[in-house]
This record gives structure tokens, sequence and C-alpha cells, in this order.
């Protein structure tokens, strides 16, 4: 997908939340939840300060929008994150019933979408929300390299 300019503004967010995370020492990845174009959930990496494996950008900004709306179900709803989500975002978007999924950059290590299991690909996965990456590709990975330089 050729990225839309001006990056859009939930985009922008999501990497303010992960530029947010990394001054907090977690691994900079940020997520926002939008629908109907206002954001209604967001979230970055909390998995150090909330002692939680699953406390994801994306799970974490999930959270905040199905309690928003009082729905375990995010139902066209979008999602915009800064990295490829994993198999543990992977599946709780699909089972969110995300409706789009925007992501800044693939992750070849960790990705379940591109690469990987490829879990919306599998016959198993009962929703499927349209996925646009790439989206940020350049300030996205610069933030993750930054941030993995200075801890090796
Ligand atoms: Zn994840």
């Amino acid at each position: 997908m050729v990225p839309p300019f001006p990056l859009p503004a939930p985009m922008r967010r999501a990497l303010a939340l992960a530029r947010a995370a990394a001054a907090a020492d977690e691994v900079p990845i940020g997520a926002v939840v939008t629908k109907d174009g206002a954001i209604i959930g967001e979230g970055e990496n909390r998995n150090r300060r909330d002692c939680d494996p699953t406390a994801h950008a994306e799970i974490v900004a999930m959270r905040a929008a199905a309690a928003h709306l009082n729905d375990h179900r995010l139902t066209g709803c979008d999602l915009w994150v800064t990295l490829e989500p994993c198999p543990m975002c992977a599946g709780a978007i699909s089972h969110a019933r995300i409706a789009r999924l925007y992501y800044a950059v693939g992750d070849p290590k960790g990705g379940a979408l591109e690469q990987g299991p490829r879990l919306f690909a599998q016959p198993q996965c009962l929703h499927r929300p349209e996925v646009y990456g790439g989206l940020a590709e350049a300030e996205a990975s610069a933030l993750l390299r930054d941030f993995f330089a200075v801890r090796r």
C-alpha cells in the first residue's frame, strides 16, 4: 500500500504513545482505536509497569475502547498501531471484530499477519479485518531501533 500523505491523525497519535512508552522504559509501541474517525481508546506497551504479559499497546487500547462502548466487541472500529501485531494481539483483534487495521511497519521477528502464523489467512480465523501496513515505516522502525540500540 502506498502510504497516505499526510499521515492520518490516529497514526500520529499512536506514534506519540510509542514515544511515551519508550520514555517509561517500555518497548515503544503505541495504538489507538477509532470509531467514525474519533479516538475512543488508546494504549502503549505497559508490560513492565503492570507486570502483565498481555499489556501490549493493542490490548490496552482495545480494552479502553470496549469500556468506552460498554461492549465486548468493537464492531465498525479501526485499530491503528505502530508495529505489525503479534499472534496474541492479532487473535484479540479478530475476537474484537475490528473492521480495519492500520500498522506503521512490519515485524519480521514477531509479526503474525504478513509473516509467521499469518493468522488472518487461516481458515480457523472467523473475522478478518481489512489490513493496511507500512503507513510510517521509517518513523516506527527508528523508534524501535533507537530503543534497543541503547539496551544491547
Ligand atoms: Zn501484541
